[in-house]
């Protein structure tokens, strides 16, 4: 027992040292890595229900690194976000997100692209500036942007949060409310901050199918959304079921799985805004 516990502890602690080393090495490698164009943006379509037409794209970062293959984003943000590195990159993914936009603009299509935000970026008194600087720069209309943020992020740092999302509403932005579901859910967050959308995470929308309660559960908060004018939308849709499903519940857009997965933007414009009417 003695002779395994250690062959364990040995093969177990190079492992951590290894795994804190990589991370110390990830996280310097993150602003070379933005320079040299390392990271992606992968977009996912938002359908809108009410006439299946591609809405939306909500920008999800990738990292393409050159040893590792292309790493997801929970194999890196969380190392950004321990950083002020994290507003770089966080400048980098709405400086992508808004030139795609302004790209597929020019294509004749209309969306809304929805760029997610970090805790520590919404502690950043200067991230209205450098939401506005973008949209003016690649000439694209905040109202078409929508800024997805998450409840955690409200409970944390609440003083700065409210200015700043004050002054991005005012600029025109969208703002949505994300894996709403997962956390508190604390109604009072809609009320005291000005959120326009309400996403409601996938663990709330998978078992509707097959659950009475669930669906029950999720008509009741969509009417309460709608009730103060938010847009809802739902996410984490993987089967037809759940879309029928959701078809009743009065939910605005979907985006899951089942509709479309994440793609790169030359993909994105392949699959889904092709022989679309302008
Ligand atoms: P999120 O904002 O809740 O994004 C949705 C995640 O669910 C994405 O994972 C997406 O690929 C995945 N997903 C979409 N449809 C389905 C489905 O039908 N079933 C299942 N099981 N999953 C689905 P991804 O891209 O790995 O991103 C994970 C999280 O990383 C995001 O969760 C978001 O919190 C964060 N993230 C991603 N991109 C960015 C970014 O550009 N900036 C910041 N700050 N965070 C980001
Ligand atoms: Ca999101
Ligand atoms: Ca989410
Ligand atoms: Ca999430």
């Amino acid at each position: 027992a003695k002779e395994s516990g250690r062959h364990a502890v040995c093969l177990f602690s190079p492992d951590i040292d290894h795994w804190g080393a990589q991370r110390l090495k990830l996280r310097h490698e993150i602003r070379p890595a933005i320079e040299q164009r390392q990271f992606v943006l992968h977009y996912q379509p938002q359908f809108r229900v009410a006439d299946n037409a591609v809405a939306g794209a909500e920008a999800l970062v990738r990292w393409q690194h050159p040893k590792l293959g292309l790493l997801n984003p929970i194999a890196f943000l969380e190392i950004a976000e321990a950083s002020p590195v994290i507003n770089e990159l966080g400048a980098w993914i709405c400086d992508e997100a808004c030139r795609q936009l302004a790209s597929w603009n020019r294509l004749g299509h209309t969306l809304i692209m929805s760029i997610n935000v970090s805790a520590r970026q919404l502690g950043n008194p200067a991230l209205h500036e450098m939401f506005a600087a973008c949209a003016r720069k690649h000439g694209v209309d905040p109202k078409f942007i929508k800024i997805e943020i998450t409840e955690s992020m409200l409970s944390q740092d609440v003083s700065i949060a409210e200015a700043g999302l004050n002054k991005l509403k005012e600029y025109g932005f969208r703002i949505a409310l994300d894996d709403f579901g997962t956390g508190y859910s604390n109604f009072t967050y809609l009320h005291r901050f000005p959120v326009t959308a309400l996403k409601i995470d996938r663990s709330f929308v998978q078992p509707i199918a097959q659950d009475a309660k669930a669906l029950a559960m999720l008509n009741g908060i969509i009417s309460l959304a709608k009730a103060i004018n938010l847009t809802v939308i739902c996410e984490g849709v993987e089967t037809e079921n759940q879309r029928e499903a959701l078809l009743g519940t009065g939910c605005d857009l979907i985006q899951g799985y089942l509709t479309g997965r994440p793609l790169v933007a030359e993909e994105f414009t392949q699959l889904h805004l092709t022989n679309v009417r302008k």
